[in-house]
């Protein structure tokens, strides 16, 4: 049989927004994600998040991966595959996604090429962000969370130190538990040595995209859309 595709077809697949966004923490993954799901209406599956959401909601889940994501190691890869099956059996990726926190070791790697494989995910945008390791440090260590509405935002944005940015809700802003000094530390660690490598490890059988997140969140983001073509 001939596979025929139109060409309207063609500019439809070429569109489409399958996207992963890696790079080390601080580096502003969640907040170009959160940007970049709004802005193509696609779902954004932090995984940093349905963890945070499964500790709070205390589900078994979240019991297990506690004490890692408190001490900033990583979860096994166990759970972490369970749990990425899980993100896409909810979503129709076909109409697009963007991916955030997976994969962290090479062994999740793995298990991405296959889950991809079985959805016909052919050439996903693999998009690394990269900046130097002074500045990652001092992102995380100015970095809050609004407990009422999710919201990161960085302590040199927030004008009301006791007032979420976002929501506008006074004394909901609090520092996560990972993103105390001894912890950064260890979660730069593991990305130098557990999840860097998955980039030397997939480069040849993935096109991967480099763009410098050094610069304020609006120029990331202009960046990232010229690489993505939209
Ligand atoms: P970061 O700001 O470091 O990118 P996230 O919010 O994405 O952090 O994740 C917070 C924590 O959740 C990680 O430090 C790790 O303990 C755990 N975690 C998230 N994704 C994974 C994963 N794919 N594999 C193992 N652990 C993970
Ligand atoms: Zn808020």
């Amino acid at each position: 049989m001939k596979y025929f595709y139109s060409r309207k077809q063609l500019l439809k697949n070429s569109s489409i927004m399958q996207i992963i966004i890696f790079g080390a923490p601080g580096v502003g993954k969640g907040t170009q994600a959160k940007i970049i799901s709004l802005k193509y209406g696609i779902p954004h599956i932090s995984t940093g998040d349905i963890l945070r959401e499964a500790v709070a909601k205390k589900t078994e889940l979240g019991l297990l991966a506690k004490e890692a994501i408190d001490c900033g190691d990583l979860v096994s890869d166990d759970l972490m595959g369970g749990l990425l099956k899980e993100s896409f059996e909810n979503i129709d990726s076909k109409k697009g996604f963007i991916l955030d926190g997976f994969p962290r070791t090479i062994a999740q790697a793995e298990i991405l090429i296959v889950v991809f494989e079985n959805l016909g995910i052919k050439k996903p945008h693999f998009i690394i962000l990269t900046t130097k390791a002074n500045i990652l440090v001092e992102r995380l260590t100015s970095r809050r969370l609004c407990t009422k509405c999710n919201t990161i935002s960085n302590l040199s944005d927030i004008f009301d130190e006791n007032r979420c940015p976002s929501c506008g809700t006074e004394n909901t802003l609090i520092k996560r538990k990972d993103d105390q000094k001894d912890v950064i530390l260890n979660r730069l660690n593991v990305y130098r040595e557990t999840t860097k490598p998955i980039i030397e490890h997939c480069k040849a059988s993935i096109d991967m995209i480099f763009i410098d997140a050094t610069a304020n969140i609006d120029v990331v983001q202009k960046e990232i859309s010229i690489a993505l073509n939209n």
